[in-house]
This record gives structure tokens, C-alpha cells and sequence, in this order.
């Protein structure tokens, strides 16, 4: 199996990228935060205590979000692997995905992409999203700037453990889309 993390900050191009990673190698894509939004969108209680900590910027509670991803990797499917777009956020949500994905898949993270994208240049493109994309979370500044700041006290230190595990792997986020696109390809072909 390849199993990748997709990581990087809020508007970094993750689910642009992980769409384009599912194609070519035929992978899964578990995006944690569109899994929030469905859930949002249908009203479940889930979605009602997501809402709560997302309309803030901040961070659902690393339980709930492991347990849904849980749920979510025991639907049956055929797959090479998966993306997990935008989870983990935290050092526990690392450890219990390494857990995870050994007990439910017998298989390891094979790598870690991060896309490196400056802060104000995330906070335009959030914006920009904020215009069509209808999430709350992208329509005001002041809630874009603390996702970011979550990512930072929160979120950064993942890619600490990834870089001890040596599986971590920088790409710069800025460019043409099908440009890096190219470049994750490469670092997968790597790997494989
Ligand atoms: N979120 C979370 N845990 C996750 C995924 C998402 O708490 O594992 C929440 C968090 O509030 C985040 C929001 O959902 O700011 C949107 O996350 P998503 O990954 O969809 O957006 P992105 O950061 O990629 O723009
Ligand atoms: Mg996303």
C-alpha cells in the first residue's frame, strides 16, 4: 500500500493536490475536514458539535475526529492506499494514526508531503475561497488567521515526528498546480 499524508497549512493547496495524487496512483482520499462539512451540511450531532469548534478557527477534539476517521477507514473498498488530506493536526492524532492504519490496514505511513506556502499568501487564497467556496471558516479574516495560528501551535509539530521517522518531504506549494503536482508525483515514485 501507499499510505500519504498530505500536510500544510490552511489553504495550502492539500485537497487541490490530493485530487490530482488519487488519479495517478489510484489511492483513496480521507479528508477529515470534508467529512466535517458533510456532516455539518446534513445537520447530525456530529456536525452540530464540529460546527462549534470550526466556525472558531480552532480545532475539533482530537477524540472525535479519531473516532470518525476510524468509521471511515472500516468502509470496505478497494484501493492502493490512501490520502489522508488535513489530518493529523496534532501530535496525538499522529501516534493514533499510526495505530490506526496499522491495526485496520496492517500497513504503515509511507510518507509525508508537505506543501510550504507563506502566511499572507494563504490568508489571500482563503479569501479568494471565501468568495465562492460558502464555508464560514474562509469568509472573515480574523478566523483565517487563527486556523493559522492553530496550525502553527498545534499542527506544525507533526511534521517533527514525520522528519524522526525520516518519511517527511517538503514541496514548495507556490507555482503552477500541475507543476506540483509533478513534483509530488516524483517524491511518491520514490517510494514506491
Ligand atoms: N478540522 C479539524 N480537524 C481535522 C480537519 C478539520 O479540527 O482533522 C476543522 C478545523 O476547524 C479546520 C476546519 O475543520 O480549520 C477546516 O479544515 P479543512 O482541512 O477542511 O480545511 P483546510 O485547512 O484544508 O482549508
Ligand atoms: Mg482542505
Amino acid at each position: 500500500m501507499i499510505n500519504i499524508v498530505l500536510f500544510g497549512p490552511p489553504g495550502s493547496g492539500k485537497g487541490t493536490q490530493a485530487q490530482h495524487l488519487i488519479e495517478k496512483f489510484n489511492l483513496k482520499q480521507i479528508s477529515t475536514g470534508d467529512l466535517f462539512r458533510y456532516n455539518m451540511k446534513n445537520n447530525t450531532e456530529l456536525g452540530k458539535l464540529a460546527k462549534s469548534y470550526i466556525d472558531k478557527g480552532e480545532l475539533v477534539p482530537d477524540k472525535v475526529t479519531i473516532d470518525m476517521l476510524i468509521d471511515e477507514l472500516r468502509k470496505p473498498t478497494e484501493t492502493n492506499g490512501f490520502i489522508f488530506d488535513g489530518f493529523p493536526r496534532t501530535a496525538n492524532q499522529t501516534e493514533a494514526l499510526e495505530t490506526i492504519v496499522k491495526d485496520e490496514l496492517g500497513a504503515e505511513i509511507s510518507i509525508c508531503l508537505s506543501l510550504v506556502v507563506e502566511d499572507e499568501v494563504l490568508v489571500q487564497r482563503l479569501l479568494k475561497r471565501g468568495e465562492t467556496s460558502g464555508r464560514t471558516d474562509d469568509s472573515n479574516e480574523d478566523i483565517i488567521r487563527n486556523r493559522i495560528k492553530e496550525y502553527y501551535t498545534k499542527t506544525a509539530e507533526v511534521a517533527e515526528l514525520y522528519k524522526k521517522q525520516g518519511k517527511y518531504v517538503e514541496v514548495n506549494g507556490i507555482g503552477e498546480i500541475s507543476e506540483i503536482s509533478e513534483k509530488l508525483f516524483a517524491e511518491v515514485e520514490k517510494i514506491k
